[in-house]
């Protein structure tokens, strides 16, 4: 939900511009500060930001998303298999037109998948159906130092100069492996009869895979094993999201009509959130709403998703857990900005607030950006989040 100051609003921020009486008063009540959620030499993706969240450090632990989406699969990456991001994208010639074959519908390109395993798996590859058109290549023996290019970044670019190059020697079997796979994946779906269908309805077809994102099975501790949390369990609408909670050891909780975007079920997160923290000590709840606002470019739409989810789940929580004998630690904050007007993330240090009924509170008056810099935590990195979190309710000055 963070933001730059934007003119169509008053040159206020999303936050500042939406009515969040909730997160205010928990910012007033709690104390507040920066958190800098992407280290340098990363790129600024939700998976990068979340894991820094969650204190672990991205350096040792990150593997590509493919592993981290295995995990919210249920598809275990052994030592000694590597994980690939496989999307099914669509070529027109020597051009990559999209992406996403079109957003494909998750039932068609199962299907696909399923048969490009037919075709195609073996005993060194393997392929497993993820969603619309991102799905799972384990290959055993791989070499994971590859270049790999994003398919997202090359539209409508040819696709040939963007194939997967080896960074070292070593790595040079894996790569050309892969690269046979995408040109014979090519050849068996062009004439598959759901690319066929999908022609005919005018639709893009998904005439060949892309692997990219390569890993080994990441070596993350449990967060039990890193804080003072005994069970925990994630709630989110993004696969990656709940992959990083499954290997940092939290219970994955799905909850109907969770989209990921800003019709999704707010009541039945909040909902799912309480329930679990009645018996379990920590939830990570994850709303992605605010951010595809950003990448829309839509900003009164995304200052109605953080006004949402101020009335909708800070409210609901807050209200509720106030009635606990229990006193609840909740803790508010973005994963990174993503600003309305250049529709993409970046790396700015992100404001959060810290409550607890026994905490003692610092000077800041709302829950924005700017006021976060005024906050008592200043600006932390690292693991220092999760420990203000945990620390929360012996926290003086
Ligand atoms: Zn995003």
């Amino acid at each position: 939900m963070a933001d730059e100051p934007i003119a169509s609003l008053g040159n206020k921020t999303t936050i500042q511009a939406a009515a969040t009486p909730y997160m205010d008063l928990l910012a007033r009540k709690g104390r507040n500060g920066l958190l800098h959620t992407v280290p340098e030499g990363f790129a600024p993706g939700s998976e990068i930001a979340n894991l820094s969240v969650m204190g672990y450090d991205v350096a040792s632990v990150y593997e590509g998303r493919g592993v981290l989406e295995a995990a919210s699969m249920g598809v275990d990456i052994l030592p000694g298999e590597m994980g690939m991001r496989c999307n099914l994208i669509c070529l027109d010639g020597d051009l990559l037109k999209n992406h996403s074959a079109g957003h494909i519908s998750t039932p068609e390109a199962a299907e696909l998948i399923r048969f490009l395993d037919d075709k195609l798996g073996n005993d060194v590859f393997s392929f497993y159906p993820g969603v619309s058109y991102r799905h799972l290549l384990k290959m055993k023996g791989g070499d994971k130092r590859l270049r790999c290019t994003p398919p997202h970044d090359i539209p409508e670019q040819p696709f040939r100069p963007h194939l997967i190059q080896p960074d070292s020697d070593e790595a040079r079997p894996t790569a050309e492996a892969l690269n046979r796979l995408i040109f014979t994946s090519q050849e068996i779906l062009a004439d598959h009869p759901i690319n066929k269908k999908r022609i005919a309805e005018g639709k893009a077809p998904a005439n060949s895979i892309w692997p990219w994102s390569p890993g080994f099975r990441p070596k993350m501790r449990p967060l039990n094993e890193m804080f003072l949390i005994q069970s925990g369990a994630v709630i989110s609408a993004v696969d990656l999201i709940r992959g990083i909670g499954v290997y940092a050891g939290l219970e994955v909780i799905m909850v109907e009509g969770a989209t990921g975007l800003y019709d999704t079920n707010y009541e039945g997160k909040a909902e799912a959130a309480l329930k679990a923290l009645k018996e379990k000590d920590f939830v990570y709840l994850h709303i992605e709403a605010s951010d595809e606002a950003g990448h829309e470019g839509d900003a009164p739409l995304k200052v109605k998703t953080i006004e949402y989810l101020d009335a909708r789940i800070v409210k609901t929580i807050y209200e509720e857990t106030l009635q606990w004998d229990e006193p609840v630690t909740i803790a508010i904050l973005p994963d990174h900005p993503t600003p309305c007007d250049i529709r993409t993330h970046t790396r700015e240090p992100i404001p959060f607030l810290i409550y607890h009924r026994d905490i003692e509170p610092d000077s800041v008056q709302v829950y924005d950006e700017f006021a976060a810099k005024e906050g008592s935590y200043g600006l932390l990195y690292g693991d220092q989040f999760m420990k203000a979190v945990v620390g929360a309710a012996h926290d003086k000055r």
